[in-house]
């Protein structure tokens, strides 16, 4: 199954992806995990990224495509794959179709999550990821069991730098000049499935699952 997530920053796209990821066996793949990694590896790219990522503004188009298109070509992504985070502007889409078409392949769905904004805002603000294996929680809606530790792996749990307010609000506007235009263009295409992600996340998972097939 080769499927794009799409939504604002905070909709509940990388809750769901862990569940997807284990019901489907396919890779996730977020563009905003693989920078974050180059960041705290000190790589030329998580150098380059850093200054957009933290501004909350989108790292450039030709620092992502390349990138996306090489992690495509790897092996694990045979049987499909699930892009979280891109494509988030016009341009990146025409180059994953291109792509696609290039392997005979095309999207099977393009999953749309609706939320309001008070609850973007709300769920980005207490978002905390842990630092040594990613995991999210929240600090009301999914707390760890200990305040500050991971439920997972133990390790300590942080606040992205783009999830204070402000920032999370220039994301968010960010997010409708840029990214929410995909939504008319992949209407177009076919792809399109909205689901209202206010909701659980487990109800949500039955939802998207009972549209895209066991
Ligand atoms: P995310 O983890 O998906 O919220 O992404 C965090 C940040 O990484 C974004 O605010 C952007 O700065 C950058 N980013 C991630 N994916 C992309 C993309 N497809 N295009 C441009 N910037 C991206």
């Amino acid at each position: 199954m080769r499927a794009v997530l799409l939504g604002p920053p905070g909709a509940g796209k990388g809750t769901q992806a862990v569940r997807l990821v284990e019901k489907y066996n396919v890779p996730q793949i977020s563009t905003g995990d693989i920078f974050r990694r180059n960041i705290k590896e000190g790589t030329e790219l998580g150098k380059k990224a850093q200054e957009y990522m933290n501004a909350g503004q989108l790292v450039p188009d030709e620092l992502v495509v390349d990138l996306v298109k090489d992690r495509l070509m790897q092996d694990d992504c045979k049987n499909g794959y699930l892009l979280d985070g891109f494509p988030r502007t016009i341009y990146q889409a025409e180059q994953l179709d291109r792509f696609l078409s290039g392997q005979g392949q095309k999207l099977d769905a393009v999953i749309n999550f609706e939320v309001g904004y008070d609850t973007l805002i709300e769920r980005l603000t207490g978002r905390r990821v842990c630092k040594a294996c990613g995991a999210g929680f929240h600090v009301k809606n999914m707390p760890p069991k200990v305040d500050g530790v991971c439920d997972s792996c133990g390790g300590e749990l942080e606040q992205r730098k783009d999830d204070t307010r402000e920032t999370a609000e220039n994301r968010i506007s960010v997010y409708e000049e840029s990214t929410a235009p995909l939504i008319g263009y992949y209407k177009e295409t076919g792809a399109l499935k909205n689901f209202n992600a206010e909701k659980d996340p487990d109800e949500l998972l039955k939802e998207i699952v009972a549209e895209l097939g066991e």
